[in-house]
């Protein structure tokens, strides 16, 4: 009887899933914990092919590490570091534009800064850099350094600083086309002592959504997602998802979804909590597509699922995110470009077409609140009719 009742649940959910009617908490939560996978990934699939046809995007972006330093330390960070003698706390001004030229010269749009969050409110290595500067807040020198990327090279920024308020999205919607802040799970449970966010002050859940709710406010186009397998339960992945969902219905602005499963490395703190399969990745990446349907822009990251990765497709995906074709040295920007043309490839073996889009993806370029008019020129250079990356560029 019970197993009756399961399977009734799981196709009623699988059903309203297919129609676009929107998963409830408790269809989400079902087809988690009981769906089939096969059923469940084709249900997925076909949703994204209905809207979105069979193409996968991806943003060719040059990737600056504003500054290392961080006052959290999540359990799984291998980015973070501490202020350490005879290294600079952040990148310089020129050492910003070297990279963002090198990224322009290899082909690149986007100009993802990514950083720690607030080391400036602990560290006095972050404080006097800064003072230096003159800047008081490191999110008041992201906004100066995207300001000159966009300046000098026209590359679009998307910044990736952690939490924000509101002068601090204010500020960077003058120079940014998208912002982005993975929410990575919405329990509280994981701050506790030993938790994945243990030590982690920004990464109370709360502080994140409104981070996007007020980005939302400022009709500014987001990036988020989730951490999977940092110690949440199913009902908890679940709820973060639902979160998200509740901010777009909200507002309207995010523009891609993230699902990233949890990777172990020797150097982090959890470097021996176990890593979700394969399985687990791609049931939630369809619950997910099931969840948000099929207009919403789902990525997954290739690099995480080693050469697996095209069965994401089958998932429900249609994006790959940044794919940097810039080496981290500097020295040799074209040998890294072999990277896109095989993921061109494996994306054609798997039926879909690869096309480059922006940092602003091309359903938000043709929406005027989303796009300050002092950034439509820079769009305009390099966006195609169609909304994606124009090509040749
Ligand atoms: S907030 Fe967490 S994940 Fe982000 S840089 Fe800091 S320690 Fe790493």
């Amino acid at each position: 009887m019970a197993e009756i009742a399961i399977s009734r649940g799981v196709d009623a959910a699988l059903e309203r899933g297919m129609e676009g009617r929107g998963l409830s908490r408790e269809d989400a939560l079902c087809l988690m914990q009981e769906g089939p996978l096969q059923p469940l990934l084709e249900a997925a699939a076909a949703v994204r092919d209905r809207a979105k046809g069979r193409s996968v995007s991806y943003s060719r972006k040059v990737f600056i590490p504003l500054t290392h330093l961080c006052r959290d330390y999540c359990g799984y960070c291998t980015f973070r570091s501490d202020p350490k003698p005879g290294e600079a706390a952040y990148m310089l001004p020129d050492e910003v534009l070297a990279v963002a030229e090198a990224g322009r010269r290899a082909g690149c749009k986007e100009a993802l800064f990514s950083l720690g969050d607030q080391p400036e409110r602990v560290f006095p290595e972050a404080k006097a850099f800064l003072k230096k500067l003159g800047f008081e807040r490191t999110l008041e020198y992201l906004a100066a350094m995207s300001e000159l990327v966009l300046e000098k090279t026209g590359l679009l920024p998307h910044s990736n600083p952690g939490v924000m308020g509101l002068e601090d999205l204010r500020r960077l919607r003058e120079t940014n086309v998208s912002v982005g802040l993975m929410l990575e799970s919405a329990s509280p449970r994981l701050l506790r002592a030993g938790g994945a966010h243990w030590k982690a002050p920004d990464k109370v859940p709360s502080l994140r959504i409104q981070t996007m709710e007020t980005a939302g406010q400022l009709s500014m186009a987001f990036t988020t997602g989730i951490l999977m397998g940092i110690g949440e339960t199913l009902e908890e992945r679940v709820d973060a998802l639902l979160a998200i969902r509740s901010v777009h219905e909200k507002y309207g602005n995010i523009q891609e979804v993230i699902v990233q499963p949890f990777r172990a490395k020797p150097d982090i703190r959890m470097a021996n909590a176990p890593e979700p399969s394969k399985e687990d990745l791609e049931r939630t990446i369809a619950v997910a597509r099931l969840l948000f349907g099929g207009e919403m822009n789902l990525q997954s990251p290739p690099n995480l699922l080693s050469k697996d990765y095209p069965d994401l497709l089958k998932a429900g995906i249609n994006d790959w995110g940044g794919i940097s074709p810039v080496t981290k040295d500097f020295i040799n920007p074209e040998a890294a470009w072999p990277q896109i043309s095989s993921l061109a490839e494996r994306s054609a073996g798997a039926g879909f077409v690869l096309r480059e889009r922006l940092a602003l993806y091309p359903e938000f370029c043709s929406r005027p609140e989303f796009v300050l008019p002092r950034l439509e020129p820079s769009l305009r250079k390099l966006r195609a009719e169609n909304g994606y990356a124009r090509e040749g560029v």
